[in-house]
């Protein structure tokens, strides 16, 4: 229930203190409160009323004070875990004061375990397991309760909502962790992996995924193609509408690619002004018609969002050759390829040759 952020993160050590102590927090509430109504059942041969008194601090008021002990805390990590040694300890010095009777005071060492293995991992619950044998062993010497393992029926029944309630609460928290790593996974994943701006691949993911169809390729002779694209006098369009307009500009390109080419071709942002694009199972030939589309598309999109503007983009298409040693190869052909479209007037489509 108490589960430590793994440290990949934790970008700030006090917040996620202070989160791990909130988890703490409502668990505490419920588990110590049942365990206190629970052991007062089964202290029958020592009655005392401050036994009864610190019972309920124990049980009722010392999970608020370990949560403000913990809020307070310069590291409430720390602290947190400090508060679940506590509860050991005490733990163990009601386990000896119930006359070792088994099924309360399992509960309370199972309750306790939980709580330390979900925060801490084994090192955590041995010095748990450690701090409550010496708790126990030492009120075992003080107060020399008779010693009782038999649970009656009544004392069973007593433990049971606890023995109940306390694992599917257990369960809950988990679950819930689990949820938001999962979202924390997910949004890491998009950061490593995306183009922050345009939100298709950015250049470090594409190009494993280039290197991915290029090993299918050659273990499976698969026919791909390869498009580097760059739009023509880009700066023209940043110096003249301005910075925000060349952003548009890449977020339309980006979107007409999305649009025209097929779900399965892979888009990639090089760098600045500069596309990639796995097709699979594509020739080049119809590689260069795909283009053509988006090509057409663009400039009546240019013109829409400015008058005068236009976006033209300049594209090198490279397919897929056994002859290519890397997959870096496939890449530098593309580039050539590019470069010649460059070379020869911009606003033009280059396939490069075998
Ligand atoms: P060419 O036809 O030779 O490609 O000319 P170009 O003006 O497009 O030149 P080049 O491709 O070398 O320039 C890319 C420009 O893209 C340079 C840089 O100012 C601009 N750029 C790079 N990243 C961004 C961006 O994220 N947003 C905007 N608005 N501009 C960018
Ligand atoms: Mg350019």
């Amino acid at each position: 229930m108490v589960l430590a952020v793994p440290t990949l993160l934790r970008v700030d050590p006090r917040r996620s203190g202070l989160r791990f102590a909130r988890r703490a927090y409502f668990p505490r509430i419920v588990g110590l409160g049942f365990g206190a109504i629970s052991v007062a059942f089964c202290l029958s041969s020592i009655s005392s009323f401050w036994l009864y008194v610190a019972l309920f601090l124990n049980g009722f008021i010392w999970p608020h004070l370990a949560y403000l002990r913990s809020l307070r805390a310069a590291d409430p990590m720390r602290r947190e875990r400090d508060n679940l040694l506590i509860d050991a300890l005490l733990g163990g010095v009601w386990i000896a004061l119930m006359g070792l009777n088994a099924l309360p005071s399992v509960m309370i060492v199972a309750m306790m375990g939980m709580n330390n293995v979900s925060a801490g991992g084994v090192k955590l619950l041995l010095r748990a397991y450690m701090g409550q044998l010496v708790s126990m062993g030492i009120t075992l010497l003080i107060v020399q309760p008779s010693i009782n393992f038999a649970t009656s029926p009544s004392q069973v029944y007593v433990c049971l909502p606890m023995l109940l309630i306390y694992p599917i609460f257990l369960g809950h928290v988990i679950y819930r962790m689990a949820i938001r790593l999962a979202q924390h996974k997910r949004q890491l994943m998009e950061i490593s992996t995306l183009d922050g701006m345009t939100g298709v691949y950015n250049r470090r993911h594409w190009e494993h995924l280039l290197r991915n169809e290029y090993d299918n390729c050659m273990r499976y002779q698969r026919m791909a193609t390869l498009l580097l694209i760059d739009i023509d006098h880009f700066k023209i369009i940043n110096d003249t509408w301005g910075h925000d307009t060349g952003d548009e500009a890449l977020l339309i390109i980006t979107e007409e690619l999305r649009l025209t080419l097929r779900a399965s071709d892979v888009i990639g942002r090089f760098g600045g002004d500069e596309f990639a694009v796995i097709m699979p199972e594509t020739p080049s030939q119809s590689a260069m018609l795909a283009i053509g589309r988006v090509r057409n598309h663009l400039t009546d999109r240019g013109q829409l969002t400015h008058a005068g503007m236009t976006l033209h983009i300049s594209v090198g298409i490279a397919q897929f050759h056994p002859e290519m040693q890397t997959y870096r190869e496939w890449l530098k052909a593309a580039d050539l390829a590019l470069y010649r479209a460059k070379n020869s007037g911009r606003g033009r489509t280059e396939i490069a040759g075998i």
